[in-house]
């Protein structure tokens, strides 16, 4: 049988990535993995081990392998038919969390939930918001109940819906959204964990922005006066968005930038007043 520490030495895999995995098999911390490398595995667990080893050093991203990937402090089950959060759209929750008073009952609504792992951020900073989430997927709607269930977030609710399509009409303070935004020709759809994942989540198609137009062009029938739309953008669209807003009639419209410095998130606020 061998131990802990001769599989993360005598393994091709990065020794985090390798530490991941065997936290995962032993359900146990990645740290806990690496302060006891004496540790022994059972000739399943060291077959187990060279399975997920090897799928991985195939590509296949480390949270579909273990089925968790960490968001805004929380631990979310994550499935092939889900986009793997990620770190920069922490972003976006903090930026919705700075629309919502902390006390207040608002309605929030999330577009292409996914994992649930936007929705559930906001929904346990702000325990006396209402979060309602759809996706047009039936299995992440599945995904993203459980994890609000297994956090114990309850203030949460997640439905199917085409976008806007099951949505109600002037009901919300917030919207957010971290919608599909690559074009569809961009090459990183076909490199690392992107080839991966589910491509409806990644790409709405040809340049990208469709699912942000139809985002924008019905967030106004859907929002209360002097709500806010929040959305993730591509890293090039900033410029686009924010002319969609506009045009839109949005006002107070800005683009945020993440921890990289990229532009990504636009936001912008539906007027008190309607324009004439
Ligand atoms: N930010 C992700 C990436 O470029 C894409 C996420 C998305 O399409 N919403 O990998």
């Amino acid at each position: 049988m061998p131990t802990v520490g001769a599989l993360l030495r005598g393994n091709a895999l990065p020794r985090l990535e390798c530490s991941l995995l065997l936290a995962h098999l032993l359900q146990t911390t990645r740290e806990s993995v690496l302060a006891h490398p004496e540790t022994l595995l059972s000739a399943n667990g060291a077959e187990a081990f060279a399975e997920l080893a090897g799928r991985r050093l195939r590509g296949e991203p480390i949270a579909y392998l273990v089925g968790m990937r960490e968001f805004y402090g929380m631990r979310l089950r994550v499935t092939p038919e889900v986009l793997i959060p990620r770190p920069e759209t922490e972003l976006l929750v903090d930026a919705a969390l700075r629309r919502l008073a902390e006390s207040s009952t608002v309605r929030v609504l999330d577009l292409g939930t996914g994992s649930g792992a936007v929705a559930i951020a906001i929904a346990a900073q702000r325990p006396y918001a209402r979060v309602e989430a759809v996706d047009v997927q039936p299995g992440a709607v599945e995904l993203a109940t459980t994890n609000a269930r297994t956090l114990a977030v309850a203030n949460v609710q997640f439905h199917r819906s085409d976008w806007y399509a099951a949505c109600r009409v002037a009901h919300y303070e917030v919207i957010v959204s971290n919608p599909p935004y690559i074009a569809a020709s961009d090459p990183h759809l076909t490199q690392g964990d992107l080839r991966f994942e589910p491509r409806i989540a990644l790409t709405p198609g040809s340049d990208g922005l469709e699912a942000i137009r139809e985002i924008v062009h019905g967030a106004a029938a859907r929002l209360a006066p002097g709500g806010w739309l929040l959305f993730e953008h591509g890293y090039d669209q900033a410029e686009r968005c924010r002319d969609l807003m506009g045009r839109a009639g949005f006002a107070e419209i800005a683009t945020l930038r993440d921890l990289a410095g990229i532009e990504r998130v636009c936001e912008g606020r539906k007027p008190l007043v309607p324009a004439d």
